[in-house]
């Protein structure tokens, strides 16, 4: 331990690069992603810092162009499992007792290597493998990322300072020691940033760690991975290991030193991964942390004061960008019948000019959705709707997957204000909309509450101060993240911490202070500088 206090440098945002005509980092990016694109690469488990080929591989495929393979990975089995849980174990200690400013040290450097060097590997990835287009990959996986790894070092010092209060005669502190065990990160493939974060947030407190990445995202991943280790993380302490979610799990949740999960992704996987952990509890050293951030099903809702340019935009942007492949995108909105109309034509005339196709065209605003099963699961919810006589597609609901898993920006209205895609995450470009009559704004505000089992996002839009007053009273649990006058996307680190309740996770919030402290498993430590030498108290004196 140092005989000093260290401070890490109050962080601020990561500046987005607009990638502008001419630039040298939009050169530099092209360049990136041809060289990816055309040099396909084999893709290892990482275990205690050592590569593992285990010969039971999968590929990793362009969602845009789907013959195009990028990488062959290998999958993990029981033996993997193992090996990734002794590895862990193994370097625990050592880890946990390193001091925390050079721990802090290694995520500091690979924030400072993927905002230089690593941001177009990072980004070119993150583009081809999950189908970002520039800004979607920029705005995650370098600068989300990068935020997380700063904003999280800072917040894990600020509750380090934490202490409790003294006495003359005796000195309490106390110390944050990681969870006893290792920590089972286990990560969606709509964000790089996520599957970045989720595996180091716990590292930084000193735990150590079992990374799943989705298996649609291993490309990315991957990469993170490895700007993990050029930034000097020891061997052992994450460890990467792709595969089947459910096998890995099964081997996983049935080690005694499972001491936490942290997991984003649908709320049925974590439904299940909390019911068998129940049904193992008995087996554990400890009773694991659990920490899951799910799906939304999430609104826009609409006063007649609102302003009709904003809102447009904000339609779009919170529904199509990334294909609506937002845990956070809005997939229902609920407007008021005077500004239908007007809104109606206006939405239409500029979802028209919306470019959909290869993420390296840099004019397209969309590309595809993630593969087979979510393009298949998609439009099936397309199918439902143009059969039934409650709804009517009003733009887009062209599905092709010939090249690509290509769907159209889709808007579907309905009269039933609980009908099936109002209810559901459908995680795909896919907004329905409601139209209410303006005289029945408490009804329908109390509708919007109760219509979904989620509590993820949600936005309203007015000018009126008192309708804005009553619907977020109204709309008071319907979400973690509520916007006002703004799309229900972009949760910005360190300024809109992120999460939901209800169905939506345990709203730990991501990237910040709340969820760092799930890490821990604090001790408090009295040291008494005068005990007493005798047991017994004055009151037991009759004189
Ligand atoms: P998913 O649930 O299909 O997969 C998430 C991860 O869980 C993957 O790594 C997968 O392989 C793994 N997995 C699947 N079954 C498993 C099992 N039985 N045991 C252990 N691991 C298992 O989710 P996805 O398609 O990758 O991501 C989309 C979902 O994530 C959406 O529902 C979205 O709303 C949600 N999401 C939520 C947030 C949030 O912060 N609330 C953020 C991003 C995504």
């Amino acid at each position: 331990m140092a005989n000093a206090y260290f401070k890490v440098r109050k962080p601020i945002n990561e500046p987005i690069y607009s990638y502008e005509p001419g630039s040298l980092h939009k050169k530099k990016l092209k360049e990136k992603l041809k060289e990816m694109r055309m040099n396909k690469i084999e893709i290892p488990l990482i275990i205690g810092g050592k590569e593992i080929r285990t010969g039971n591989t999968n590929v990793c495929i362009v969602p845009h162009n789907k013959e195009l393979v990028l990488a062959e990975y290998h999958m993990a089995g029981k033996k993997e499992i193992e090996m990734a849980i002794k590895a862990a174990l193994e370097v625990k200690k050592e880890w946990e007792s390193m001091p925390w400013e050079h721990r802090l040290s290694i995520f500091l450097r690979a924030a400072e290597l993927l905002s230089t060097s690593w941001r177009y590997i990072i980004n070119a990835a993150t583009m081809l493998g999950q189908s970002k287009t520039v800004f979607q990959a920029e705005i995650d996986s370098a600068c989300e990322l990068i935020d997380f790894f700063r904003f999280n070092s800072y917040y894990l010092t600020e509750i380090y300072e934490e202490q409790p209060n003294s006495t003359k005669d005796a000195w309490n502190r106390v110390e944050y020691r990681p969870l006893e065990g290792f920590i089972f990160a286990v990560t969606p493939f709509n964000f790089t940033s996520i599957a970045g974060n989720l595996p180091t947030s716990p590292a930084m407190a000193g735990n150590v760690v079992l990374w799943k990445p989705s298996s649609t995202a291993v490309f990315s991943n991957y990469f993170v991975m490895k700007l993990l280790q050029e930034a000097g993380l020891p061997d052992g302490v994450i460890n990467f290991i792709p595969g089947f979610g459910d096998e890995i799990g099964r081997y996983v949740f049935d080690s005694e030193w499972l001491a936490g999960v942290h997991f984003t992704g649908s709320t049925k996987v974590f439904q299940t991964m909390w019911k068998t952990i129940g049904d193992n509890l008995t087996k554990y050293r400890m009773y694991p942390r659990i920490v899951g951030e799910t799906g939304g099903k999430d609104f826009i809702f609409v006063h007649n004061s609102a302003d009709i340019e904003t809102l447009i935009a904000a339609m779009i942007r919170g529904a199509f960008e990334y294909q609506g492949q937002k845990c956070s995108a809005a997939s229902r909105a609920y407007i008021p019948e005077s500004i239908w109309l007007e809104l109606k034509k206006r939405l239409l005339e500029e979802i028209s000019t919306i470019k959909m196709g290869d993420v390296e065209d840099f004019t397209n605003f969309m590309s595809a959705v993630i593969d087979q099963k979510a393009f298949n699961s998609i439009k099936s919810y397309i199918e439902y709707a143009k059969n039934s006589n409650e709804a009517e597609i009003i733009c887009g609901g062209n599905c092709d997957d010939s090249v690509g898993y290509f769907i159209e920006p889709t808007v579907i209205v309905t009269t039933n204000p609980k009908f099936k895609t109002m209810k559901e995450e459908i995680f795909g470009p896919v907004l329905t909309i409601y139209i209410y009559k303006d005289d029945e704004l408490d009804k329908t505000l109390e509708l919007c509450n109760d219509t979904s089992p989620y509590g993820l996002t949600g936005a309203i839009f007015a000018q009126d101060r008192k309708a804005i007053v009553k619907m977020q009273k109204i709309l008071y649990y319907a979400a973690g993240n509520f916007y006002i006058n703004d799309k229900p996307t972009g949760a910005v680190v360190g300024q809109q911490p992120f999460g939901g309740a209800r169905a939506s996770g345990t709203n730990d919030k991501a990237g910040s202070k709340l969820n760092m402290l799930r890490w821990l498993n604090p001790i408090s430590i009295k040291e008494n500088f005068n005990p007493p030498k005798d047991y017994r108290y004055v009151f037991m004196k009759e004189k």
